[in-house]
């Protein structure tokens, strides 16, 4: 009699065992799941904050999902829908931004950097002189935010103004205030050359998501402090 009543006993404990055991795999793999995701986001984030400057250059096995916009220009994919949102958004303000520069090979970087060159030899500057003007103005060829696909050069579409001349533009006056909002810092701004090692460039936007551009807005900080309060160990 006994036998027969423990019998069904055992085998349920069995079956709650087994329940467990199956509840407890499911539990781990969905936290293991949440875990990669977690490292996934932050790889990803990491990646959008890559430090480019005089120091640092584009790494060989960098690559990126381009996305070809208007106009021959192309960025990385990431980026495009908050630059097409901070563009209309600048429109609607009474701006009217145009792109004159967005992702550039190593080559055309390269012949950039040689014609900026032979612009001031022309002049009169010894190449040294030259190369020592032009570092601060321009990225040399492997070391430009341009060959990330994560920077942009924006102008007052019709303006006469030259770039550098065009920071008081409704169009790039609304931009150093509001492009944060969309991801975009100004990377060279008047306050951090000294940091940057570059010249204010008024025209210069750099993506690096929204969190990070609202962070680095809300601090006033460039890129390089950014990373190295939050990023470095
Ligand atoms: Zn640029």
């Amino acid at each position: 009699m006994n036998g027969k009543v423990k019998k069904p006993a055992k085998a349920r404990l069995k079956l709650w065992l087994l329940l467990a055991a199956v509840l407890l795999v499911v539990l781990i793999l969905v936290l293991l799941g949440l875990r990669l995701y977690q490292w996934k986001k932050e790889l990803e984030q990491t990646r959008l904050l890559t430090l480019v400057d005089r120091e640092h250059p584009v790494e060989d096995d960098y690559n990126s999902e381009f996305i070809l916009l208007g106009e021959g220009q192309m960025l990385d994919s990431r980026c495009v829908d908050d630059l097409e949102a901070m563009l209309a958004a600048c429109r609607q303000a009474g701006g009217d931004p145009v792109i004159t520069a967005s992702f550039r090979t190593w080559g055309a970087q390269e012949r950039a950097w040689e014609e900026a060159l032979a612009a001031l030899t022309e002049q009169g500057f010894s190449q040294e002189e030259a190369e020592r003007l032009l570092e601060t103005r321009l990225d040399r060829p492997g070391y430009s935010e341009h060959e990330l696909g994560l920077a942009v050069d924006l102008a007052e579409q019709g303006s006469e103004l030259p770039q550098e001349q065009q920071a008081e533009t409704q169009t790039l006056r609304w931009l150093k205030e509001n492009s944060w909002r969309y991801g975009f810092i100004l990377r060279y701004p008047e306050n951090k050359t000294a940091l940057t090692g570059m010249d204010y460039r008024p025209w210069h936007y750099r993506y690096v998501g929204r969190e990070a551009a609202a962070q680095i807005h809300e601090l006033d900080l460039s890129l390089e402090e950014y990373i190295q309060m939050f990023y470095s160990e």
